[in-house]
């Protein structure tokens, strides 16, 4: 059976993954999962309630008691096993990735398969954790902060799930994940899956449903020690807010506004395809995507010509495609606030080199934009300072090498940023002084050990390896007299 065809057959997901099972759902709101190609509703989806989500709670706590004691190389085997049962259901992953959120074919087995390593990460940076140390007569221990809930965005969820759980398992905790209710199939797919890597029951629990309903539950409930979030910065704020009366322990990912500084001595014909990939990546629902390109004022006809000709590369149609490089929004209303972006864009006095409103020509059943570039685009514009969310890049100039450091860090946001360039010893003096968690030189590149997460409003805390791992513990010191 194709992984597609195995996605069809999914009619109705009317549970969710508590204690070790797959129990009825208390919820009795029913919602349609929607192709985002087509806008066809493909699934039925039971939501979860406050009591579905208490009873996760409640299994994680019972879990947490013997889990948090066991050492790390206990929790070493379990997440090889994690891997392992992870890795036998890539495809799956991948293929409804494609189906309920349209990720394209090309993107969306990366991120799977980023998904699946951040398991090995995580079994390989568990040895790494300085768990005790010791001098004279004190003891310092690192702790498993408790039960976690893990809260995700829907843009690339499969990875935001797994990276968290395995970060989580690492440190000793358990969990119970609120995916984002546009991810139900991807969260199935993964539950079940881990259901087969034999866990200690209530270590993992996974609950679909409304980010009011059951996120709220989570971050008001007192036996949840921790929120991981991936997300909005409003619902971030909101977190922080309604997580202080329990004094919860957060970490936010939230939006960004990445910019990316072309250098003078850049060679466009690999600068340019390499800067419109950070702004297009994952069909520019990216929180990295690299949606400000700022360019040398002596630069920019050279830049304005090369945009068209690489853009052609950028073709948009059906996400299962693998030659596809830009598939639809996930829904009705993220293609309706890209529209309202470009429009505000023009209003504004932008240029548009590439794109535009509406559909692309043929593609009017799903929610596929067109994307789009902007040039003569300043800094203080309404699309050079908001996260679109879709893919929408905005050409800025610049007069220098400070004026684009200037450019690059005013922004409410600090997330990723890319430095592209000849001279090296030059784009690393750049990379430094950007105000950013994360500073790709270059290209788009990852590591699994180095840590993600934002400056500012981008977010509060790091994840990925030893610094993931760190954010779910809690340090402790005895002290003998
Ligand atoms: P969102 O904030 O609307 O939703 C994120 C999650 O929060 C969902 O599961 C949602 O159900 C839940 N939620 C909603 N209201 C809640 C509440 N009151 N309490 C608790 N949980 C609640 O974000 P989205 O639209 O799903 O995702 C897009 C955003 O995520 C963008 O801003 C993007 O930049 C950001 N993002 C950040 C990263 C990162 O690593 N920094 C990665 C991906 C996406």
């Amino acid at each position: 059976m194709s992984p597609a065809t195995r996605i069809d057959t999914i009619k109705s997901i009317t549970t969710h993954y508590v204690d070790g099972a797959f129990v009825e759902s208390h919820g009795r709101q029913v919602m349609d999962v929607v192709r985002p190609t087509d806008g066809q509703v493909i699934a039925h989806v039971t939501l979860a309630d406050e009591e579905d989500t208490r009873l996760a709670i409640a299994a994680a706590n019972r879990a947490f008691t013997t889990y948090s004691r066991s050492t790390p190389e206990e929790r070493a085997k379990i997440l090889s096993r994690m891997h392992q049962a992870v890795a036998a259901r890539a495809d799956d992953l991948t293929a409804a990735m494609i189906e309920e959120y349209g990720g394209v074919a090309q993107f969306a087995g990366l991120i799977v398969q980023t998904g699946v390593n951040a398991f090995l990460a995580a079994e390989q940076a568990v040895r790494e954790v300085p768990w005790t140390r010791s001098w004279d007569k004190t003891t310092v221990t690192m702790e498993p902060v408790g039960v976690a809930g893990l809260i995700t965005a829907w843009n690339a969820n499969a990875l935001f799930m797994c990276l968290k759980v395995a970060s989580a398992v690492a440190a000793g905790c358990a969990v119970v994940i609120k995916p984002s209710e546009l991810s139900a199939l991807q969260a199935r797919v993964l539950a079940e899956a881990l259901h087969s890597a034999d866990l200690p029951k209530g270590l993992l629990n996974v609950v679909t449903g409304l980010g009011t309903v059951v996120g709220a539950e989570l971050v008001r409930n007192p036996d949840v020690a921790k929120i991981s979030f991936t997300g909005s910065v409003a619902v971030g704020e909101s977190i922080m807010r309604d997580g202080a009366t329990t004094m919860k322990r957060v970490t936010l990912e939230l939006g960004g506004k990445s910019p990316t500084i072309l250098l003078d001595d850049a060679a466009l014909d690999q600068a340019i395809p390499s800067a419109l990939t950070m702004a297009f990546m994952n069909s520019g629902q990216a929180c990295a995507a690299g949606t400000r390109l700022l360019v040398s004022k002596s630069r920019m006809d050279a830049v304005r010509q090369a945009i068209p000709k690489a853009m052609r590369t950028f073709t948009v149609g059906n996400p299962a495609d693998p030659k596809i490089a830009i598939g639809p929004m996930v829904s009705k209303r993220q293609y309706e606030r890209i529209q309202s972006y470009i429009r505000k864009g023009i209003e504004e006095g932008a240029e548009v080199l590439v794109g535009g409103e509406g559909h692309p020509e043929g593609l009017e059943a799903g929610f596929f934009v067109k994307p789009t570039v902007f040039v003569n685009v300043t800094n203080d514009m309404t699309i050079a300072q908001e996260e679109i969310f879709g893919p929408v890049l905005s050409v800025i100039a610049y007069d220098s090498e400070d004026d684009a450091i200037r450019i690059a860090n005013d922004s409410k946001y600090g997330l990723h940023a890319a430095v592209i360039g000849t001279d090296l010893v030059r784009a690393r003096r750049v990379a430094s002084q950007l105000r950013a968690g994360r500073v790709v030189i270059n290209n788009m590149t990852d590591d699994p050990q180095a840590p993600w997460g934002g400056f500012k409003f981008s977010g509060v805390g790091r994840e990925y390896g030893r610094y993931g791992i760190e954010a779910f513990l809690e340090t402790r010191a005895i002290l003998e007299s």
